[in-house]
């Protein structure tokens, strides 16, 4: 029977004018494609001979002007059909082990057949035979591997033509060429099209590192790595490396070319700067323009060299501006401001040569008559006389009747370089200086002061005066201040007497009190000069001295009673107005109470952002929270615990999540799109949303996500400081929480995608919780993130190979990261993989290995971790399944007590033999800062273990002898000891 009986022609045309709208996708070459050939297309049929036993069949059909080969077979009546239809030999290209191959195919419902189709089959079967040669006609069922059975997702019926397409992967081909067979088994089928095709990633630049061409996949690979070379005029410091996906798609790629020193990156090649531009070292930088006062160089210049007259100075980066020597300083003026003392001041010069660093410095002469004379040293300057950078001095001990020149002159940094490096004639005009000259008037000095005379109530007081006043120049008044020596702070008076003369008695003084004495003297121009030293006198002993001490002692406590009560008073006032504001507060909109959802439903699908939130999120008024103290930073802003208190509802611990302002639009709906999504959960396990703060009149200061609030802070960090201090139950306990959350989530569909210890936060019952939900943040917030070349953030640590070969985020992929999870968990904080490149795991991982066991982990855990990070994802297990499983562990207990094996070389990552370049370690402190045990260096140097060697001879008692007490602490130092003793030092990671 002929596959097209009974069906109607016009519908085969269709089918061939479809088959040729089909495009060729990109990145794929082709090895064989049956309609392309467009000819005879020779394929080899099998039996050869069936008498009117009719097996596959070309058949030839013209459309368009174009010939088309198609082969079908339709025994459908018959018995035991085995009919073979053989392409030509499809030649290999080297490295090309994986190929696709792409059909289209008809196949009739047997239904069609009345009657007929007993035996009918709507399958059929391919296979393939590799091969170092073409065997021509020569044929042998034998040598060919069953690949795929081939079934149609469509059927054909008898009006209806159905074209199924169905792609098959061959794989792990290593011979020079293969051929395909089709095995027919008694159905009636067209095969309209077989194309067979690899993928590669095609040749490319990136960062400056050209790449070639790659075949993708092969070997079980999903990524396969490749070495790139920089281009020209660009160097790394690393090789260039990138990964080529099974999807020829290039991801991840490692070490950065950078275009040298007087070149610039223009679209992928390297290219010399222009005139007039420079690069003066290797970077990603471009060329910048010859900066001001530089000499303009010709292309591909590394720097550009001042002009004449200008300068850099030893600081001035190569790549700076030059600049001139600044003007003289203006404006100066000397002011008298008290005995023996002036103030200089002066304005900045006009041109300060393009400088910031403009400094001043002072000379000084003393001129009498024409004669002039440097000041010498006897001068002081305030702050100094030279280096100074504010425009005023203020200049002391200068002596009375005397003409002083001042000259102060500007520096910059080139007038310094200048004075060292070059010539003085080569310098443009250097002295930038003003002079000013005064006569000084010196205004009186007290000397000395003496007690004359005392009684039990008065003391007389004498002093001199320097230098001695002449008659123009006489002091025309002192002041005399004095007080009680022992006075409380708080009620010291002081009195000042103002003298005429260098003699003063003072009267109604108490007896037997000290007094402090100070006198200066203020010149007849109103100049004060110095004061006096402090001086003490003591009246005569009589009679009342105790009462009077007494009621000062009682004013003084009277006074202190007085204060605290004040302070008291207006405390508690502040406290009574704070909770009467809060007892007002009536604004409090809330939306209708959500139920969780079934599935989970995208922010993004709501066409305004605003309108999810409004949804999903209550809305709070600001004066309903108090904030307290920043616990963390965001990357909108800062995070705060703070109080919730909504009338008429309980007072609750939150913390508040806060958007910077400054923010665009978009941030402002990504920040809010995680309380979009978090306002969709409900679960003990998944962090919960109190509400949102946005509608308030002055939202842009107050936008918030308030979430309640996790004492411990986030899970990783918690877990490092508290190092060896859980048992394994509580580890579990605390996995299965996470399990349970992330169960929640996959069971409303809701893929997590950054899946890490650092994004599960911990309360004060070390209940664990899911947090961090955003949306397009898929990672931008996490500083884990590694960018791929599609643009995207994946930390790669945590992430499934199948979501970072090809983005297949699922909740399978979000079990791998659980995995993760796991190892942190059990590893107290430990970073996967320790220090390896982000490169270095994903090779790792790539050849099937995985992370070994933590210290002490059970073993029953590090099973369940390596099933979250089987290759196939299909065979993970789920969430549910792991919830399951560590419930099961949690009940009984002893099923804990089985330890993983442990390779304690391995899995502190301790350079276990060596320091971290290869060599033993040096110190005992420097083998603790390996193990992260730094904290007992102490106790190592006080018990005297101070070499290596002493450490090698320490038994597990030593170590707790000489105070390390937490078991965790005390295994790892002891496994550390172990390690060193055994002098192996091997691999990194655990292979499965
Ligand atoms: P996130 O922007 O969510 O990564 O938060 C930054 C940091 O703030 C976290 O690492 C935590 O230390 C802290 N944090 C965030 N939310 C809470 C919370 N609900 N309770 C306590 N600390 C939190």
């Amino acid at each position: 029977m002929d596959f097209f009986t009974g069906i109607r022609p016009l519908l085969f045309s269709y089918v061939l004018i479809n088959g040729i709208l089909i495009t060729l996708q990109t990145k794929e070459e082709v090895l064989l494609d049956m309609k392309a050939t467009g000819g005879e297309l020779g394929w080899l049929t099998w039996p050869l001979d069936q008498g009117d036993k009719l097996g596959w069949e070309v058949v030839q059909r013209t459309l368009n002007g174009s010939q088309f080969y198609t082969y079908s077979v339709c025994n459908v009546g018959e018995r035991e059909q085995d009919n073979w239809l053989r392409t030509t030999f499809i030649q290999r290209r080297p490295s090309a082990s994986r190929v696709f191959v792409e059909l289209q195919f008809i196949v009739r419902d047997c239904n069609s057949f009345d009657g007929t189709s007993l035996t009918c089959k709507e399958t059929f079967n391919l296979f393939t035979s590799e091969s170092d040669a073409d065997v021509g006609t020569t044929f042998r069922k034998g040598q060919f591997k069953k690949v795929a059975t081939i079934a149609p997702d469509e059927i054909t019926s008898k009006n209806e033509l159905r074209i199924n397409t169905e792609t098959r992967v061959v794989e792990n081909l290593s011979r020079k060429g293969f051929y395909l067979a089709f095995q027919d088994i008694g159905a009636c089928i067209a095969l309209l099209s077989v194309r067979v095709y690899y993928k590669t990633c095609p040749a490319t630049v990136k960062s400056l590192a050209s790449f070639p061409e790659t075949v993708a996949g092969g070997e079980n690979q999903a990524l396969r790595e490749v070495n790139g070379v920089c281009v020209d005029n660009a160097i790394s410091e690393e090789l260039p490396r990138i990964y080529c996906t099974v999807d020829g798609e290039w991801v991840v790629p490692v070490g950065q070319c950078q275009c040298k020193p007087g070149y610039e990156e223009v679209k992928d090649v390297c290219q010399e700067c222009q005139a007039g531009f420079f690069k003066a070292a290797t970077s990603s930088d471009k060329c910048e323009p010859c900066p001001a006062n530089t000499q303009r160089q010709d292309s591909g210049a590394l720097f550009c060299p001042c002009m004449y007259g200008f300068y850099r100075a030893p600081t001035d980066p190569p790549t700076g501006p030059c600049s001139g020597l600044p003007s003289a300083p203006r404006d100066l003026v000397a002011t008298t401001t008290s005995a023996g003392k002036l103030l200089l001041t002066w304005s900045p010069p006009e041109d300060t040569g393009g400088r910031n660093d403009i400094t001043y410095s002072i000379e000084c002469q003393r001129c009498e008559g024409t004669a002039c004379q440097p000041c010498g040293e006897k001068i002081r300057y305030e702050p100094a006389s030279t280096g100074l950078t504010d425009t005023k001095v203020s200049v002391s001990e200068l002596d009375a009747h005397l003409n002083y020149t001042f000259t102060v002159e500007a520096h910059s940094g080139v007038s310094l370089f200048m004075s060292d490096a070059e010539p003085r004639a080569n310098k443009p005009p250097s002295t930038s200086a003003l002079t000013t000259s005064l006569l000084y008037t010196d205004p009186p000095k007290i000397t000395t002061m003496r007690l004359v005379e005392r009684s039990s109530t008065s003391l007389s007081l004498s002093w001199d005066v320097s230098p001695r006043p002449r008659v123009q120049h006489r002091p025309i008044r002192y002041e005399l201040t004095y007080c009680k020596k022992d006075d409380n702070l708080d009620v010291t008076t002081f009195i000042v007497l103002k003298q005429e003369k260098n003699f003063a008695q003072i009267n109604d003084l108490a007896p037997g009190t000290a007094y402090l004495f100070r006198v200066q003297a203020f010149s007849s121009d109103g100049s004060a000069g110095g004061s006096s030293m402090e001086e003490q006198f003591e009246t005569l002993l009589g009679e009342q001295s105790n009462s009077t001490a007494i009621i000062i002692a009682a004013v003084g406590g009277a006074t202190m009673l007085f204060i605290v009560a004040m302070v008291l008073f207006v405390r508690r006032r502040k406290r009574n107005s704070h909770t009467r504001q809060g007892a007002e507060d009536t604004y409090f909109s809330s939306s209708e109470q959500l139920k969780p959802l079934k599935t989970y439903v995208d922010p993004h699908t709501y066409e305004d952002p605003n309108t999810a939130v409004l949804k999903f999120a209550t809305e709070i008024h600001p004066s309903h929270i108090t904030k307290q103290k920043v616990i963390g930073a965001g990357e909108f802003g800062e995070v705060y615990r703070g109080i919730l208190k909504v009338p008429g509802r309980k007072e609750v611990a939150v913390a508040i999540k806060t958007l910077k302002p400054g923010y665009t639009e978009k941030q402002r709906q990504d920040f809010l799109s995680e309380a979009s999504i978090m306002g969709q959960f409900s679960h003990q396990n998944i962090i919960r949303l109190e509400g949102v703060v946005t509608k308030c009149k002055d939202f842009f200061k107050h936008a918030m996500i308030v979430t309640e609030y996790m004492e411990n802070g986030a899970l990783d960090r918690y877990l490092r400081d508290h190092d060896g201090e859980f048992a394994s139950f509580q580890l579990v306990g605390m996995l299965r929480g996470i399990a349970a959350g992330m169960k929640y989530l996959s069971d409303m569909s809701y893929v997590h995608r950054d899946l890490a210890a650092r994004n599960i936060l911990v309360n004060n019952t070390l209940e664990c919780k899911v947090s961090d939900f955003g949306l397009s943040r898929v990672l931008e917030d996490d500083p884990e993130g590694t960018y791929t070349t599609s643009g995207g953030k994946i930390p790669i640590r945590w992430t499934a190979p199948e979501a970072i070969a090809y983005r297949k985020f699922t909740s399978a992929s979000d079990v791998w990261s659980f995995g993760i999870v796991m190892w942190e968990v059990m590893a107290f904080g430990e970073r996967p993989y320790w220090d390896m490149s982000n490169h270095e795991v994903m090779k790792a991982i790539n050849e099937a290995f995985r992370l070994p066991a933590p210290m002490d982990c059970p073993s029953a855990v590090y099973q369940l971790m390596l099933q979250c990070w089987l290759q196939d994802r299909s065979k993970r297990p789920r969430f549910g399944d792991i919830v399951n499983l560590l419930d099961k562990l949690l009940r009984s207990p002893d099923s804990l007590k089985t330890i993983a094996d442990f390779d304690p070389r391995v899995s502190i990552r301790l350079p276990s033999t060596s320091g971290s370049d290869g060599s033993p370690f040096r110190s005992v402190s420097e083998w603790l800062e390996s193990i992260k045990m730094s904290q007992y260096s102490e106790n190592f140097t006080c018990a005297g273990v101070v070499t290596m060697d002493q450490v090698l001879q320490m038994k597990n008692e030593d170590i707790k002898n000489i105070g390390v007490r937490l078991p965790g602490h005390l295994k790892r130092i002891a496994y550390s000891i172990l390690g060193l003793k055994d002098q192996t030092s091997t691999l990194s990671v655990f292979a499965v």
